[in-house]
């Protein structure tokens, strides 16, 4: 079964999406992580066109992210790679080679998946689709308390992220047709693990598994 978690920056998905995992007892997958990878890779490697680093990318995902052996996990979140990430994330050739990737690991076990496109592009068929929103003003505090940063700058930093997001020609954030939108706007995260839950387990019950 896989549960798609989809959603703007800062609207809490990663909190969510893991908690979730752990109650399911599913798999997780941050898929933010492979797109904030080539973003790394670009810098570090500007001669090699970004697709390029996609296709080759060596990456493990887990409790510490490995970039050809390499522990990126905190390196990964600099607001540097966060801005390059939605850089690279537009190419569609980019793009091509991570869904790929993301689309053999789901396609065995049971997973809670987030990201952008889950629930659209990489797993249109997967069982539970949840869309988490949240104001912009809600979404700037929750990330600059995360990373100890100035709310307005944040902010700031966000709606040019949000805006390449949502405005970008290939597979732009948006909520799948089929997908609940959970507003976390004033809710406690475990009030949302809570209710994600019962829709997995609804979901789960539904379709006999
Ligand atoms: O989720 P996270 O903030 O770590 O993602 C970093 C960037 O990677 C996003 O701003 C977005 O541009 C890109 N991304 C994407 N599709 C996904 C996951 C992330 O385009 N499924």
């Amino acid at each position: 079964m896989i549960v798609a978690i989809d959603g703007p920056a800062g609207a809490g998905k990663s909190t969510v999406a893991r908690g979730v995992a752990a109650a399911l007892g599913f798999d997780y997958l941050d898929s933010g992580a492979l797109y904030r990878c080539v973003a790394l890779a670009s810098l570090e490697q500007p001669g090699i066109s970004p697709a390029a680093h996609a296709a080759a990318l060596e990456v493990s995902l887990g409790e510490r992210v490995l970039l050809a052996g390499r522990d990126v996990t905190h390196a990964i979140r600099s607001p540097t790679v966060s801005a390059q990430a939605s850089v690279v994330a537009a190419d569609p050739a980019v793009r091509v080679a991570l869904v790929a990737r993301q689309r053999d690991l789901l396609g065995s076990g049971d997973w809670v998946a987030e990201g952008r496109d889950i629930g659209t592009v990489v797993a249109p068929a997967a069982e539970l689709k949840i869309f988490l929103e949240a104001s912009a003003q809600e979404r700037a505090a929750r990330r600059a308390r995360e990373i100890g940063a100035d709310p307005s700058e944040v902010a700031d930093e966000m709606r040019i992220r949000d805006a390449r997001d949502r405005e970008r020609d290939h597979s732009p954030l948006q909520a799948a047709p089929d997908a609940i939108v959970l507003d976390t706007g004033g809710l406690d995260v475990d009030e949302v693990v809570a209710r994600a839950v019962a829709l997995a387990r609804t979901a789960r019950s539904a379709g006999g598994r």
